[in-house]
């Protein structure tokens, strides 16, 4: 039998050179796509993920609109090359869960009360994945919703923490999630200190959750502060626009 491959080195270093509470290199852009209401792309390692926000709107068929409240609909969705075998295009169990899960994480946020009748929906698309695929759909999607000017209580900032060679560490990639013991995805909302999003794929003792629950939440914070400088990217270019457009006249 093959025995797994080494995931810590010697020398305390993940296989990619990162250290145990590091997350994996962060690109966001917000307002990437121009007919959705609100839209951004992030990159997490080796992850590309776009999310795309339509909404408030009037929700169609009308007896699935709550008198008062906007139903929240989500939809994550994996593209056919987004894995090292092409994926079979349409929704599978996987997805469907994985689009719950975020639904849950993300409506917490959202002041759905100041829409009744309406529907606001996310879409989440993973161009490519390589592991962390719903926690970093999660952050696209806060971002995108805040992009779309969605009254929010707080972002929702999302990361994962799991167990390789013994050891807790954050933001598993491909790699680790394969052959690693333990996967646990969180989200979090920061300023309200509330989890949004707690799931586990393993076996941890309570001291080993309490640490990793520790090191997610702090990777969370981190990718929180990432989003808030990248909406103000955002709207720092929007300020320069109208600038822009002032000395027109
Ligand atoms: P997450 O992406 O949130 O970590 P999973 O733990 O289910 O969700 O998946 C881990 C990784 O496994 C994904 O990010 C992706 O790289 C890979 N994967 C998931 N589904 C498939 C699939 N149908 N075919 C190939 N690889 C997949």
């Amino acid at each position: 039998m093959v025995s797994p491959p080494r995931l810590i080195q010697e020398n305390g270093l993940r296989l990619d050179g990162r250290r145990k509470n590091e997350l994996r290199p962060i690109k966001m852009m917000v307002g990437v796509l121009k007919r959705a209401d609100g839209s951004a792309y992030v990159e997490m390692g080796d992850n590309r993920i776009m999310a795309a926000v339509y909404g408030p709107h009037e929700l169609h068929p009308r007896h699935l609109q709550k008198p008062d409240r906007a139903v929240i609909r989500a939809r994550y969705n994996m593209a056919a090359f987004s894995v090292e075998e092409r994926k079979r295009p349409g929704p599978d169990r996987r997805s469907i869960e994985i689009s719950k899960v975020m639904r849950e994480a993300l409506e917490p946020a959202i002041f759905e009360e100041l829409y009744p009748r309406a529907s606001i929906d996310i879409f989440v698309e993973v161009l490519q994945a390589d592991a962390g695929t719903r926690t970093t759909g999660i952050t696209a999607a806060a971002l995108a919703l805040a992009d779309a000017g969605i009254p929010m209580r707080d972002l929702v900032a999302a990361c994962a923490v799991g167990r390789v060679d013994g050891q807790i560490i954050l933001d598993l990639n491909k790699m680790e999630d394969n052959y690693g013991e333990d996967d646990m995805p969180i989200a979090i909302m920061p300023r309200k200190n509330m989890i949004t999003l707690l799931q586990m794929d393993g076996h941890f003792t309570g001291e080993e959750f309490f640490e990793a629950l520790e090191l997610g939440i702090e990777g969370c914070k981190h990718i929180y502060q990432l989003q808030r400088e990248a909406l103000r990217a955002k709207y720092s270019r929007v300020g320069e626009t109208i600038e822009a457009g002032d000395t027109k006249e």
